[in-house]
């Protein structure tokens, strides 16, 4: 496709058609409440969680896209000033509430950007994003892939989500007098935190952005800002840290939980590597592995991983890292 159309999750002058495909952090970097370039082209959900991530943001900008429904955009070529059109359809991503990938058709071809997206063989919702993107093909093939590749190596083999929100859960219930803390970002993990409630019949703590955020989700009854109410709290990922940990369990055995798939970073205490050997789970013993193998340089890498000191934690904090599954 020809340069100063369209950008995908780019926030740079230039395009004339913007398109995002999450709201997570890393997609919205260069985006502001000040945009007043071209519209954005995002799905239902993402536009209504938006006035949360961008206060004040002119709301006209915004345009939503159907799942599932080709859209036509009638944009000018810079190169010879002739119309140029370009349909678009989004389809569910499986990340994030409101992750989208986005199938572009036009004089170009077929372009697939697929952002952030989750396959699950056995997943329901998976394969009916399968099936749309190959009805939407019909006999066309994809010309031009933007494929997420985050994890696409076989070193990350996570367990479907509905395993790993089940094994965290079990863990949880296994310490019934201890404080639980998981470290979340501002947007994600919602079927984790709605499995816990409803396994362990408990409501969750969360902090009052992200209790605002579940309430336009529909999520009215689960989460509460009110930490008499429950032993399980999920707060922003980014102040989780061991010393959080630490002074947490200074006043009440805490667990911290980080569900996520990054790969740890493990810097053993005075040489000790023996880490949290009663609860580890296959997926740290991959990513030590993996952490070995220079993945270290993970684009995501800082933002909310902690490092693990020693095995001095072992009776004070249980960390986990269960894969991205959650
Ligand atoms: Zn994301």
């Amino acid at each position: 496709m020809e340069k100063g159309l369209i950008s995908v999750d780019r926030w740079a002058e230039g395009s004339q058609a913007y398109f995002l495909t999450n709201l997570h952090t890393d997609h919205t970097q260069g985006l502001s409440s000040t945009w007043a370039m071209a519209p954005i082209f995002c799905s239902r959900v993402t536009a209504k969680l938006f006035p949360f991530k961008f206060p004040n943001f002119n709301l006209t900008l915004l345009r939503v896209l159907d799942l599932g429904s080709w859209h036509s955009l009638s944009l000018i070529s810079p190169s010879t000033g002739s119309k140029v059109t370009v349909q678009v359809m989004a389809i569910d991503a499986y990340h994030c509430p409101g992750a989208v990938m986005f199938l572009f058709r036009g004089e170009f071809g077929c372009m697939l950007n697929t952002g952030d997206f989750r396959w699950e063989k056995n997943c329901e919702r998976a394969k009916l994003a399968k099936e749309m993107l190959l009805n939407a093909l019909k006999d066309d093939a994809v010309d031009v892939l933007y494929l997420d590749n985050t994890y696409c190596n076989p070193t990350f083999q996570f367990p479907p989500r509905e395993v790993a929100v089940k094994q965290v859960a079990d863990i949880i219930s296994s310490y019934p007098d201890h404080d639980i803390v998981i470290g979340i970002d501002t947007l994600g993990k919602e079927d984790l935190l709605l499995h816990i409630s409803n396994a362990l019949n408990v409501k969750i703590w969360v902090w009052p952005e992200r209790l605002q955020t579940m309430h336009l989700l529909g999520f009215h009854d689960i989460f509460t800002t009110d930490t008499s109410l429950t032993r399980v709290r999920a707060i922003p990922r980014y102040s989780f840290s061991i010393n959080t940990l630490e002074g947490l369990n200074r006043m009440h055995p805490t667990i911290g939980i980080i569900p996520s798939g990054l790969p740890w970073v493990v810097k053993p205490f005075e040489g000790n590597g023996k880490l949290f050997d009663s609860l580890l789970t296959s997926g740290y013993n991959r990513s030590k592995v993996s952490s070995k193998g220079g993945k270290q340089n993970d684009k995501r890498n800082g933002d909310g991983l902690v490092e693990m000191p020693s095995a001095t934690y072992i009776n004070i904090a249980v960390l986990l890292k269960i894969g991205k599954s959650i």
